[in-house]
């Protein structure tokens, strides 16, 4: 009787796939012929919702930056945005690149310990939903350290900079002001995400946004 459910469901269900009434279960690529699934595309999208796939996924190439790590191509990328700023008279360092499965767990679990879930949830990413683990996440700071990780970042001449030419060069600020509901963090002027010149030319709010996906404010 099961099977035969069963079997009359799925035979429904391929007709209105065959009718368009119904999407495929698997979408390899969004509408936007981006790939936002797997964890080694250059457009992931992670968040509270979207948690790295595989949990412990580590970026095949990792590249060296100012004592920072992060993914080749947004290594090459970042080294030209840092090479233009400083042409301009802006001094921008690498704060935090690349983070492992494991340094994010000590570093959420540290914040756990010391503070609680609750308080930690707003301090750092759970392990396996950080974007610093795909490599492709830098978070920037002055060289004379004013501001660091601070919203008055944005204030700042690294910030002011990097909110006008960071999409040249293929990044977003990656959690805008006033998207929290959206993207699950508050302004961080300092994170910057690549993703690719072209896409970050048509980002103008978040990769959520962007994608029509659910707002991911908090974990499920
Ligand atoms: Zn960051």
């Amino acid at each position: 009787m099961l099977k035969r459910i069963s079997r009359m469901t799925a035979a429904v269900a391929g007709l209105m796939l065959a009718l368009g009434m119904i999407a495929p279960p698997v979408t390899a690529l969004t509408a936007t012929g981006y790939d936002i699934d797997s964890a080694s595309s250059l457009q992931v999208v992670v968040n509270k919702h979207r948690p790295l796939n595989p949990a412990t996924y580590v970026p095949a190439r990792l590249v060296r930056v100012q004592g920072e790590q992060l993914r080749a191509e947004a290594a090459d990328a970042y080294k030209q945005l840092a090479k233009a700023a400083k042409a301009a008279g802006v001094n921008i360092i690498p704060v935090s690149g690349y983070r492992s499965y494991s340094q994010q767990a000590s570093l959420y679990d540290s914040y756990v310990r010391q503070y609680g879930q609750a308080t930690a949830d707003t301090l750092a990413a759970r392990p396996r939903f950080s974007e610093h683990q795909t490599g492709l996440a830098m978070d920037i700071g002055n060289a004379s350290g004013v501001c660091a990780l601070q919203a008055c970042f944005a204030n700042t001449p690294a910030g002011k900079w990097a909110a006008e030419n960071a999409a040249s060069y293929g990044f977003i600020i990656r959690y805008p002001a006033g998207a929290e509901d959206v993207t699950g963090y508050t302004y961080e002027p300092w994170h910057l995400r690549y993703v690719g010149k072209e896409l970050a030319g048509q980002v103008s709010t978040t990769l959520e946004d962007y994608f029509d996906l659910e707002p991911a404010p908090d974990y499920l």
